[in-house]
């Protein structure tokens, strides 16, 4: 299978898995490599304005259908996240040129740029940029965190800055996109049907907070507590608010990234700044749990002596996929299930402007976003049969 030829691209010596992340060394590694597969093919290559790559079965034109997903990973990221989608869009059509099939209207696999937000902190960046959900200034602001801006980023990997933003001409002509994914849940593994292969009905709404708090830099020995302005206690009492909000409810809230400032082992840290990620079925369920979280943190930050600062670093609202494209593929595809997820896609980007649906292969373990994240081969080749039935349909 195609994604062993990329096993060895952009892996995590410290965490274990991949550090793949928007136009790094390995992420224009695997750029390189789906290029060269994709002309391989006979597909015309072409990189947009936001840095998203589109590979052309066809002439580009209106009524295209397309598919695809992204190559990026989060930091110590699993192997199928993102890649299965290319490499399975790319094996797709395989079959249908062995079939013979000659495509009515044009189809595209399209990688997406920087889909997981792991190197400028907005997930999806590639398809919000191409939607106008996110502005371009906005954008070529955002920084990673060596310091480097998305502007000098895209210039480096042969982009232009200035042009950067939303792309009408991209998008007008897609009829639909179809994004396979592994699945990052047991729901699918857990059904009683056990079939390797199912539909996406929605995503919860889903944020990114990022919470700096700042306090007085001190002596971890000489400093007496009652003169401590330690922002590590709102940071931590934080941490656990976020946790406990959850009772009760559907949502989610968790603190994945917690950085100190100077960060040393004897020093009180003068700032401690939190990214707080946050998703529930609604907008309002989403805002309603992050004001909970955030007036936890200013009553603890408060107490402290500390300050506390808050500012939104990415939203989506939650996505219902177009209900008649998930049920004509799902009778397509024999009756699949049809699943929610919470987790986001570059398809429910898409969904507030194309018609979009996606396809879930079986994740045994239910595990993302981690290096012990599996599909089983058998499953990965249901999911390329299953693609390229969609796309045969889709596009005669
Ligand atoms: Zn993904």
């Amino acid at each position: 299978m195609l994604l062993a030829e990329i096993a060895d691209v952009g892996t995590d010596r410290f965490r274990g898995g991949y550090a793949r992340h928007g136009f790094d060394r390995a992420d224009l590694q695997l750029r390189a490599w789906f290029t060269e597969q994709a002309e391989r093919r006979g597909l015309a290559v072409y990189t947009d304005r936001n840095g998203n790559l589109w590979a052309w079965w066809g002439e580009p034109g209106p009524g295209a259908v397309a598919t695809g997903s992204h190559l990026d990973s989060v930091p110590g990221g699993g192997a199928f996240d993102g890649p299965l989608g290319v490499v399975s869009a790319l094996a797709a059509v395989d079959v249908l040129r062995a079939r013979d099939f000659v495509p009515a209207r044009p189809i595209a696999v399209v990688v997406f740029a920087e889909e997981e937000g792991g190197r400028f902190g907005v997930p999806c960046l590639g398809s919000r940029l191409a939607t106008g959900a996110i502005g371009p200034d906005t954008a070529r602001g955002l920084r990673d965190p060596d310091g480097v801006s998305l502007a000098e980023a895209a210039r480096a990997a042969g982009l232009n800055p200035a042009h950067l933003g939303r792309d009408d001409a991209a998008l007008s002509g897609l009829r639909c996109f179809v994004e396979l994914h592994v699945e990052q849940g047991r729901q699918l593994d857990l059904l009683p049907e056990r079939t390797p292969v199912a539909v996406a009905t929605s995503i919860l709404a889903h944020g990114r907070w990022r919470l700096t708090f700042r306090g007085q830099g001190n002596h971890a020995g000489t400093t007496a507590v009652a003169d401590r302005r330690d922002p590590m206690i709102p940071a931590s009492s934080t941490v656990l608010a976020a946790r406990r909000a959850l009772a009760g409810t559907d949502a989610r809230a968790t603190v994945g990234r917690l950085v100190p400032t100077p960060g040393g082992t004897n020093v009180i840290p003068s700032s401690v700044d939190v990214w707080l990620d946050a998703r529930a079925p609604s907008t309002p369920d989403t805002r309603k749990l992050v004001d909970e979280i955030v007036a936890a943190a200013r009553e603890a930050s408060a107490a402290e002596g500390c300050a506390v600062e808050v500012r939104e670093e990415s939203y989506g609202d939650a996505v219902t996929f177009d209900a008649a494209l998930r049920d004509e593929l799902a009778g397509l595809l024999g009756g699949v299930p049809a699943l929610p997820t919470g987790a986001g896609h570059d398809a429910g980007i898409l969904a507030a402007r194309v018609p979009t649906a996606m396809l879930f292969v079986r994740n045994p373990t239910g595990v993302s976003h981690a290096p012990e994240e599996h599909a089983e081969p058998d499953d990965c080749a249901a999911g390329v049969a299953a693609l390229a039935s969609v796309l045969e349909h889709l596009a005669s």
